[in-house]
């Protein structure tokens, strides 16, 4: 390997894959590194997933970290602003036919969140306390409103948001970017992974038969993952026997005049439909389980769903596998996106553990002076966030309250619930404080317990009522009043966006 005598700081990076994890990878090493060369390689023949059009804060972290302006990046990937995802169509019980899952504003965390929970606890008493989620956050009323998260500058409170974006004009967009830092952008199709006397990784052989050899390499190949999986035969865990579904298929819609900013998730016959919206068209897919549903029954029920019946506009098939690999940082190389795994997209949650996977690597790195000191550690932490999102998504199949096929109710029989799940589900029915036992336990780890109790409480998983009569502590007409108060100092959507004065 390339070092240097007094350090073991690599001087050539590799990475292999121009997606958007190979792209925000290649911007976060060279705003960083600036004295490491980056390569990144992209196949011309290959192309990109070019799916992922929603995002969780985690985004914007990423676009502050590198610098990088919203007024720049997002009229360029026709992006719009995202205050949460709204769950349509999930539990059957009445009252709870939909919720919202906000993210975090620091009006909940300090004034709402512990009415929330009181009521939550009320209700596991059988007491009639209002506890639908959608009462208590301030970017639940945002969306209803159609207002975005960005308040003007008098309000004090930090709201916390996500975008929606063209996942193939952002790809674009970051690889401009990169280039001006100084990344190499490279063309060819590797057709093979060379290993030195260690096992580590010392080239990639292109189809042209040239070599490019590098002292570290970043897999950024997608699914495929030629690199971790291929030639250092990471082992791989799937999730298959608890998260069914195992392809997409994806279409556009018209966008309506008003932007709502939101993702709408609708449970389907055998999965759900995303809905995200751009400025200049809703992007949908329907995310299925193709052991119950044949990809053509697929298509045919997301045109209906979105009154496409008699339209030709092209529909894509997309396949997916469910899982994580056990090491995601080995020898000379780290895996990002979908090299290293994939949840289904229910939460949007793919690029966050990405940046999470990039930023974690370059402090541990650095932390154990580019050595593998740190890699075991890594490994462990990123597996812990994998699989604290892979639970958050079970649990809504888990509970879900629909029983019409065999799709929902395999969903609901699935047994296959880790340790973990197992202990959230049981505090939610017993614990007399659920976020306090979520900590003490160290489940918050991927999400809070805001985010559970918004799930399961959204989907009315409750006891039977006993009492009718309750007088609760809190009054809720105040707290309303609260969040419509706060909701005036935030503008429409369209208007951030610039669509309207
Ligand atoms: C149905 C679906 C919906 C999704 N929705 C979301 C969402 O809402 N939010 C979210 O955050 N994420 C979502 N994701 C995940 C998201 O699409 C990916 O995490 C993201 O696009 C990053 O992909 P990638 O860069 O890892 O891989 P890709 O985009 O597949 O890029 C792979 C790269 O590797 C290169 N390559 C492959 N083979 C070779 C070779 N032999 N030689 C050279 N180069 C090669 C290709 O040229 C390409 O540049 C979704 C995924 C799916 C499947």
């Amino acid at each position: 390997m390339n070092m240097t005598s007094e350090t073991k700081k690599p001087k050539k990076i590799l990475i292999v894959g121009g997606g958007t994890a190979g792209w925000m990878a290649a911007n976060l090493l060279a705003s960083r590194w600036k004295d490491i060369e980056v390569s990144l390689l992209e196949s011309k023949e290959i192309g990109i997933i070019g799916v992922g059009e929603g995002s969780t804060p985690h985004l914007k972290f990423f676009f502050d970290t590198v610098g990088l302006e919203e007024s720049e990046w997002m009229p360029r990937c026709n992006a719009t602003y995202k205050n949460g995802i709204s769950f349509a169509g999930w539990s059957s019980i009445p009252g709870y036919e939909s919720y919202f899952h906000p993210f975090p504003a620091q009006t909940d965390d300090m004034l709402t969140v512990p009415i929330f929970f009181s009521n939550i606890y009320a209700r596991m008493q059988g007491n009639n306390a209002n506890a639908h989620p959608d009462y208590y956050f301030l970017e639940t009323h945002l969306t209803k409103k159609n207002l975005g998260p960005i308040p003007n500058e008098t309000f004090p409170f930090g709201v916390g948001y996500g975008y929606h974006f063209d996942a193939t004009l952002l790809g674009q967009f970051l690889g401009e970017k990169a280039i001006d830092r100084g990344v190499n952008r490279i063309f060819g199709t590797v057709t093979e992974v060379v290993l030195g006397q260690y096992g580590a990784i010392t080239a990639v052989r292109l189809d042209d038969d040239s070599l490019l050899d590098a002292d570290f390499f970043i897999d950024c190949s997608g699914f495929k993952s030629l690199l971790m999986q291929g030639a250092l035969k990471a082992s791989y865990k799937s999730f298959n026997d608890n998260l069914f579904n195992n392809a997409a298929v994806v279409m556009p819609s018209a966008i309506s005049e008003n932007i709502p900013p939101e993702t709408r998730a609708t449970a389907l016959s055998n999965g759900w439909a995303w809905k995200i919206p751009l400025t200049n068209r809703f992007g949908n897919g329907y995310v299925y389980s193709s052991d119950y549903i044949t990809p053509d029954k697929a298509e045919q029920e997301l045109r209906q769903h979105l009154g496409l019946l008699d339209s030709d506009t092209a529909a894509r098939h997309l396949q997916m596998k469910v899982g994580r690999v056990e090491k995601h940082w080995d020898k000379n190389c780290l895996a990002v996106g979908l090299s290293q795994g994939f949840i289904e997209p229910l939460e949007a949650t793919a690029l966050a553990l990405s940046l999470e996977t990039i930023t974690r690597f370059m402090k541990h790195y650095e932390n154990g002076a580019y050595t593998n000191k740190f890699a075991e550690t890594f490994n462990k932490e990123i597996n812990a966030k994998f699989d604290g999102v892979r639970d958050y998504i079970v649990c809504h199949y888990k509970v879900n309250q629909r029983k019409d096929n065999d799709y929902w109710r395999d969903n609901a029989a699935n047994n296959h619930l880790s340790e973990s799940l197992s202990k959230i589900l049981h505090f939610w029915w017993n614990s007399k404080d659920f976020a306090k036992d979520m900590y003490i336990n160290n489940l918050g780890g991927s999400y809070q317990p805001k985010s559970w109790a918004c799930l399961l409480a959204g989907y009315g998983i409750f006891p039977s009522l006993n009492s009718n009569d309750y007088k609760s502590m809190h009054d809720m007409e105040q707290l309303a009043d609260f969040i419509r108060k706060c909701g005036l100092n935030f503008n429409p959507h369209n208007k951030l966006l610039r669509l309207s004065s």
